[in-house]
């Protein structure tokens, strides 16, 4: 294979509970999972009645247009179906905006400390990473339209930022975009948005009628708690979409995740029920790091960083005390941040769990 794919370091995501429960001779069913940024209610009712009503139908291929989906995203936020491009997770929109604009040897601009997936869709294709140094462990955008190279074609933009949490003013990102020429695909990817505060949201979707060179991200792994089911969509102009539907796979979106995600879509309780979760689990965990004195960085989505030592080994310390205590967190290491930890906000009873064993492990 290219040397480029041969360079490249493998996703490292959230440790199974049952790998985990088998290593550390602990019983699955007590294990706190904090790791993977996903809806601490798991799947809303809604969701889970349309899928076992779609099951009679799951010998047959699923629409590979996803036409009701399509329909129920067209009446949420007026845009065209031929604007809409479904995804087998939003990690599935990002790769594909590689693939559909990148050639090897061209670059593809981030940040430093942003989402994992931006180097490996970026390697994937053979591109050239540019990766801008973060300011206060976000996105320095000036810097990053500064960088902008004249073969580079693509541009990853995460707001809310994973896994630092940092949040961009939607003024700053409209400010952005127009720094950026339309030969360059800018991929923002909001798979947290519905997280963040009233005061915080802005309105992507009508950019994407001004800038025929933005793609919108969105998932429905993290507040409508479909992780699972891989399902996620993006939105631009018909240039970007048709290109991005030309190369996915035919049928990347199953059957059973797209009638989900039609109740998900609609179920503005459950979405109301689990920003209000978050913000209120928030509160519980940076509450107690105050108290252990412990620093975080503020946080726009369903997870906080925080840091758990000085020396560059005290994460994965940290990490496998909680670990034999059952607690599974997000050591970020490998993203340069080893002496930190990601902590995902879970039920009040999970956070309780995690923040007393946080302490024992400090201890
Ligand atoms: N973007 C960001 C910033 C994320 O943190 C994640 C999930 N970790 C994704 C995209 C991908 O999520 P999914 O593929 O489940 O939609």
């Amino acid at each position: 294979g290219p040397d480029y794919v041969r360079a490249i370091a493998p996703y490292q995501g959230g440790r199974p509970i049952a790998e985990v429960a088998r290593e550390f001779g602990l019983d699955e069913a007590k294990i706190v999972k904090l790791a993977s940024n996903e809806n601490p209610l798991g799947m809303p009712e809604s969701a889970k009645q349309a899928m076992a009503a779609a099951i009679a139908d799951a010998g047959r291929y699923p629409d590979g247009n996803g036409f009701e989906l399509k329909a129920a995203l067209t009446a949420k936020y007026g845009v065209p179906a031929e604007w809409i491009t479904l995804g087998n997770g939003s990690n599935d929109i990002l790769e594909l905006s590689a693939h559909a604009f990148v050639q090897p040897g061209q670059s593809v601009i981030y940040a430093q400390y942003s989402f994992a997936v931006y180097p490996l869709a970026a390697q994937a294709v053979g591109a050239r990473s540019l990766v801008i140094a973060a300011k206060d462990f976000g996105h320095d955008l000036d810097a990053m339209a500064d960088a902008i190279e004249a073969d580079t074609r693509l541009i990853f933009v995460a707001n809310p930022n994973n896994p630092t949490g940092t949040f961009i003013p939607g003024d700053q990102i409209e400010s952005f975009l127009k720094r950026v020429p339309p030969e360059v695909v800018v991929v923002l990817d909001e798979a947290y948005t519905e997280f963040l505060a009233p005061e915080q949201q802005y309105d992507s979707i009508a950019w994407v009628a001004k800038y025929p060179n933005l793609l919108v991200s969105r998932s429905m792994s993290k507040v409508y708690g479909l992780a699972g089911l891989r399902i996620g969509y993006g939105i631009a102009q018909a240039g970007i979409t048709d290109l991005l539907n030309r190369i996915r796979q035919p049928f990347n979106v199953n059957s059973l995740a797209q009638a989900a995600a039609i109740a998900a879509l609609n179920d503005h309780a459950f979405v109301q029920k689990s920003a209000q979760l978050n913000a209120a689990g928030y509160r519980q965990l940076t509450q107690a790091f105050d108290a252990l004195k412990l620093r975080y960085l503020p946080s726009s989505g369903n997870f906080v960083m925080v840091k758990v030592g000085d020396d560059d080994g005290a994460g994965a310390r940290v990490n496998l005390a909680l670990l034999k205590q059952g607690v599974i967190v997000r050591p970020v290491g490998n993203y340069g941040l080893p002496q930190w930890l990601r902590i995902s906000i879970g039920l009040e009873e999970e956070n309780t769990i995690f923040i007393a064993a946080l302490k024992k492990a400090l201890a």
